[in-house]
């Protein structure tokens, strides 16, 4: 274990660089790993483990406390939780995590049925969780009816294109993988993503990479595969 941990320490003290900065864990780089299941180049973070899109939302979430435009304390429910947000967090929110399985978070929970009253959270971050979801316009509803009106959440899936794409006929995981991108995914979403947040009650708040970052912030980051993101509010 001691052994284990002192060669991660080796190993990230040789990668310490200028080329690439985390802004989750707040580290530079020489260079960042490849990461997510198809192994894309500059991907992941070797310290907190953040792919892209955990670096953008860190980024946008910062931008908008500190204009005040959310709410940066208060109670957060996060689903499917991703460690190296889920670290940050928990310094100012009073933080519940979630998950279908018991192992790894504090409620183990269906998204379809959430077991909170209704307006208890102040801000929900359920990322890459409803394109695994049958029921997603459920899971929607019952995220909009937990959360506190004026509240915040960030719902990230993977998108391409405009149109949604599901077919309940294809269920193998290599049909799924095929047709949606990943194996244990139902769908593949397009931006008309977004309407179907709105028929649940939310309003949309989309941010495009574009309009923030530079590109070499871009490439220092490393946001290369993240276009845009929604923040949604009650
Ligand atoms: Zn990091």
């Amino acid at each position: 274990m001691i052994f284990n941990q002192l060669k991660r320490k080796i190993f990230l003290w040789k990668l310490r660089g200028d080329n690439y900065f985390c802004p989750v864990c707040e580290n530079g780089f020489k260079t960042f790993l490849p990461g997510g299941p198809k192994r894309r180049p500059f991907a992941l973070c070797p310290n907190c483990y953040s792919l892209e899109r955990h670096r953008f939302l860190w980024l946008i979430l910062q931008k908008l406390w500190s204009e005040d435009k959310i709410y940066r304390t208060g109670k957060m429910l996060h689903f499917a939780p991703e460690a190296c947000l889920a670290l940050n967090f928990k310094k100012t929110f009073e933080y519940i995590s979630a998950d279908i399985d018991p192992e790894v978070a504090m409620v183990s929970m269906d998204i379809t049925d959430i077991k909170f009253p209704d307006d208890t959270f102040d801000a929900i971050v359920c990322n890459h969780v409803l394109e695994h979801i049958p029921e997603d316009r459920k899971a929607i509803s019952e995220l909009f009816r937990v959360m506190k009106k004026g509240g915040w959440g960030s719902l990230q899936v993977p998108m391409k294109g405009e149109k949604t794409f599901e077919d309940d006929s294809i269920v193998t995981p290599e049909a799924r993988d095929k047709a949606f991108g990943q194996s244990d995914h139902v769908r593949l979403y397009g931006s008309d993503y977004y309407e179907r947040l709105k028929d649940a009650g939310f309003t949309t708040h989309i941010y495009r990479k574009d309009d923030f970052f530079s590109d070499e912030e871009n490439l220092r980051f490393s946001l290369a595969i993240e276009n845009e993101l929604v923040i949604v509010r009650k």
